[in-house]
Parts: C-alpha cells; structure tokens; sequence
C-alpha cells in the first residue's frame, strides 16, 4: 500500500532542486512567521470517519494527532456540500458571504435552457453548458487567504492543487500562480496558462499509472471486519479493494491512487518553485478528493473505505517527508469540506432501520406540477428538484404568492420534509454567534444563503433520509444534510516544534482563516471566524 506515492515521487522530483533549501529556524519566543502554509482538505473527511479510524493511524496522519486536534470541526453552514465547504475553508466566511450556496444554483437570467450555473464556472462564455464549462473564479465573492497574503506582500506565491476544480479554485481564489485540477482525463489549468515541467512529469507519470492494470490491493488486517457484502439492485458492494482494468479513468478516480497523485504533484511544485524559501511566506492548498469518490461508490463501512483510510494516511505519509527534507519551516492545516454517513441499505442492516431514500413526491417538479393544477397555471411553476427551490420567473406577482404559500403547505405536510423555509424567512434570520452544534436548522440556512443566488424556498429534509432516489454504481451515498452527521469535520493543525493538545468542544472551518492569519502575523478583517490559541499553556498564538 506504501507503493504508490513513492511511485510517482521517483518520477516527479527533481534531484538537484530536491536537496535542502534553508535550515530549519530553532523555536524561539516569540516564534517567527511559519514561511509556508500547507492547507490540505480532504473530500468527504467526516468527524465519524476521522474517529473511526484514528486509532490505526500509522503515517501522516499519526503525525497530524500530535499537533492541535480539533475533532468536531464545523462547516456549520445547511448546504453541507463541496462547493459551499471548500469555499469557507481558506475564506473565514460562511456560504452566505462566498456566495457558494450550493455546488449548483438555478439563475434564471442566464441564456442556457436548463438555467442550472456551477459553482466555478463562468457560465456568460459563449457556447458553454452546463456539461461542458470554463472553469472560473468568478463566482467566489471574497478573498481567500493567498489572496490576504498577497495583498500584504506582493511576493507571496499561491499554488492550489486537487482534485475537482471547485476545490481548487474555491481554496485558491482569485490570485493564483498555480492552479491544477484533474478534469477526469488529465491535470488542466485556465486557458492560456503554461505547463511547468514538475506538472508534465506528474501529467505522463499519472497516464503511466492508468494505462496498467492495477491489481487488487492488500486489505490491512483490522479492515477484515468490514469485508462484508452489501446487495444494491443487481450489483454488490463493500469488498472491493481497487483492482481496475488498463485505462479505467473512472475507476482511478475514486481510488487511493488519485489522491498520491495529486500529492506528488503538490510536493513537485513545492520542491520546483521552492515554496517557503522566498522573501515572503507562501500558500499551497491541496484538495485531496478521493475519499468523496469512494465514499459515493462504496459507502463508509466497507473495504473500500477502510483501505483509503490506510493508503491516504500513508500518502500524507511520504508527502510529509519530502516536505521535511526540503528544511522549510511549514503550517499545515487538515479538514474537510462536508462529512457524510452511510449508505442506505447498510445502514438498514446496522441499526439504522428509519433510514431512507427520498420519495420522488418530495421532487419539485412534482409539488410544482400538482401546484399548477390545482391554481390553474400552465408551465413549471416551481424549477430545481430539493433543497434550493426556484419559482418560475414567467409567474405574475400573484401568481408568485399564491404558489409560494400552496408549496410551503405541501411541503410541511410531506413526511419527509423538516422544514421549508421562504427566502424571506431566511433573509430575516441574523447570522448565528452561539455554538454551531446549537444552532436551529433557519440558522443553519441562513449561513448558506445568498438573496442574489438562493432558492426563493429551502426544503430541507428529515435526518436520515438520503437525497439518493435510486442508488446506482458510483452513487449509493451522499451528504449536503443540514444535520451534524454532514457538517462535522476534523480540523487539525501541525507546526514542528509545536506542542499538541485536544480541544473536543465545537469549532468552526471559518476559523481557520484567522487562526492562519495570526501566526503570519496577519490581520483577517472582515472573516466569520474567530482565531483559535494554538498554544495550549498561558501563551496566546492569537495575540500578535
Ligand atoms: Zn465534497
């Protein structure tokens, strides 16, 4: 399991530029400016997931408990999916603020028929859809904090890395020098951009990988209680261990494999821009999102799973070391974008019998249906199918109210439904400051909420119902809930020299900004978040 990595490492680096590049600063007091931030976002890492397994931890990971450990991390925010997370994680601001509510939004002003807009995508490019979009920053409406970072010192570099472009654009920003993204054939960047020779080499090495058989992996002895069959339809999952034929590109995706690659190309660009060794501190982001793949394909408690939770910790692992032996002095961060839970039928067997699929008369496109025949009015009436709902623009203003009450009584009567909100509801909410774990669920909209974006009704659904209508291969699990089991993430922050601690009570993802912000020396103005003491005696990381 330790093979990959070191696979693609061999080929990536470049000797001469490998070797040491500064001595390590001893700690003093004060402790100067860390000289490279390393923020790392793991897709689908939820708080049970990261409890789950944390005791097998043998690699980076292990190393990452010995730093400060915040186990109940929050994306606090309903509309717990990737778009929405990754952008609160390098911001300090919830959705409501990035405007990222959703991973996709309906805008009715745009020129396409479906008028369904991705969350990083610039959608007035002439001739994109919906399938087929140019990737943009456009949609983000705050700084990250490369950004900050620059904007402080011009000579700061940003990198963002991952493995879906909404993760690396929403942790990169609006300033990137480099910005990669795998588009499910290879690494692309923005148009018009060259290609370093560290992210070719990566480029060649990856189709390498692909092209060959993969042979199944080695199950770690404390997977064998997992290694149980679940029966979905006609196909069976909950043993797999990643075996794919030459050329499968799917089957690499949601595989341990795609996120050492995209290690290896972060601890390429690390080594050949020499990170950290400039006059200014500087940022990569690295989304890792093999973990969301698998876990969509196979669930949580399978092999699958458990056998990502061995080889992601042995990848952080190796890029953890090359990382060392380049001498620079780094922060690293770890969270997540969402959580999740597992997949229906498993959960059924587990203890879980409440659990269920949507009912496909929660659609609305089947509320909005009955709505336009029982008032009389012809057309969709209401556009989008949960969460985020949209009443058709063509309706009068009349027309608009009496739809809007008529949806949000059949909506509360639906027994699946736990709420349904109007915008207006929502818009009226102030921003909560407690607790997030003590938040009601129109706190938890109003942090995902954008009057220019979001639904002019939020459905939002009983806990234990799962989105999923019908699972299918590659789908049988999914997360975006407005409940704890989807907003709850490890956040996990490591500095050498740094003494550790376990800090269980609740913090927020957007308090990561600051908590960075505070150990460059850097004011945050203006984030959600609040800084985090990162020493665990009477000195204060927050105090600069
Ligand atoms: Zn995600």
């Amino acid at each position: 399991m330790k093979r990959i990595l070191p696979l693609l490492l061999a080929t990536l680096a470049t000797p001469a530029l490998a070797q040491t590049q500064a001595t390590p600063t001893a700690p003093a007091s004060p402790r100067p400016a860390p000289k490279l931030i390393v923020a790392i976002s793991v897709d689908q890492f939820a708080a049970d997931l990261f409890q789950q397994y944390r005791n097998r931890y043998t690699g980076g990971l292990a190393r990452l408990l010995g730093g400060a450990v915040f186990p109940s991390g929050y994306q606090s925010h309903a509309a717990t999916e990737t778009c929405p997370g990754h952008s609160t994680i390098l911001t300090g601001n919830h959705p409501a603020k990035t405007g990222i509510i959703a991973n996709n939004w309906i805008d009715q002003r745009v020129g396409r028929a479906d008028k369904v807009v991705y969350c990083s995508e610039d959608e007035s490019v002439t001739g994109s859809t919906h399938d087929s979009y140019t990737v943009s920053d456009i949609h983000l409406k705050v700084p990250t904090l490369g950004e900050r970072m620059k904007a402080a010192n011009p000579a700061s570099r940003v990198v963002s890395v991952a493995g879906k472009d909404r993760a690396a654009v929403m942790m990169g920003g609006h300033k990137v020098d480099e910005l990669w993204w795998w588009d499910g054939k290879t690494y692309v960047t923005y148009a018009g951009r060259a290609v370093p020779p560290v992210v070719q080499r990566t480029r060649d090495a990856v189709a390498a990988l692909v092209a060959r058989p993969q042979e199944p992996l080695a199950l770690p002895g404390w997977c064998k209680g997992l290694d149980r069959p679940i029966t979905i339809g006609n196909y069976t999952v909950g043993q797999g261990r990643f075996a794919r034929a030459g050329g499968d590109l799917k089957a690499f995706r949601a595989s341990p494999a795609s996120d050492a690659a995209v290690l290896a190309m972060a601890a390429g660009l690390i080594q050949d821009m020499k990170l950290g060794a400039g006059a200014a501190p500087d940022l990569i982001a690295i989304g890792l999102s093999a973990t969301d793949y698998i876990g969509h394909s196979f669930g949580t408690q399978g092999t699958e799973m458990c056998i990502q939770q061995a080889e992601l910790d042995q990848a952080i692992g190796g890029f953890l070391d090359v990382l060392d032996a380049t001498g620079v002095d780094y922060q690293l961060v770890l969270t997540a974008d969402h959580g999740a839970h597992d997949m229906t039928e498993r959960q059924i067997e587990r203890a879980m019998p409440m659990e269920s699929h949507i009912d496909p008369q929660v659609n609305a496109k089947q509320v909005g249906a009955a709505i336009g025949r029982d008032l009389g009015i012809a057309g969709p009436v209401l556009l989008g199918s949960e969460g985020d709902i949209y009443l058709d623009k063509a309706l009068t203003p009349a027309q608009r109210t009496r739809v809007l009450a008529e949806a949000v009584r059949r909506y509360a009567a639906l027994p699946q439904v736990a709420a349904a909100f109007t915008a207006r509801e929502i818009a009226a909410t102030p921003m909560p400051t407690s607790p997030p774990e003590t938040w009601t669920l129109l706190e938890r909209a109003r942090a995902s909420f954008d009057p220019d974006r979001s639904g002019d009704l939020l459905v939002l659904l009983k806990a234990r119902v799962t989105t999923i209508e019908k699972p299918g291969p590659g789908y049988v699990e999914t997360h975006g809930s407005p409940w704890d089991y989807d907003r709850r993430v490890p956040i996990v922050f490591w500095r050498k020299g740094q003494t550790g601690f376990e800090q269980p009570l609740s913090v927020e993802t957007v308090d990561i900004v600051p908590t960075l912000g505070a150990v460059l020396n850097l004011k945050t103005p203006g984030v959600d978040g609040r800084c985090l003491d990162l020493d665990p005696g009477p000195a204060d990381t927050c105090k600069f």
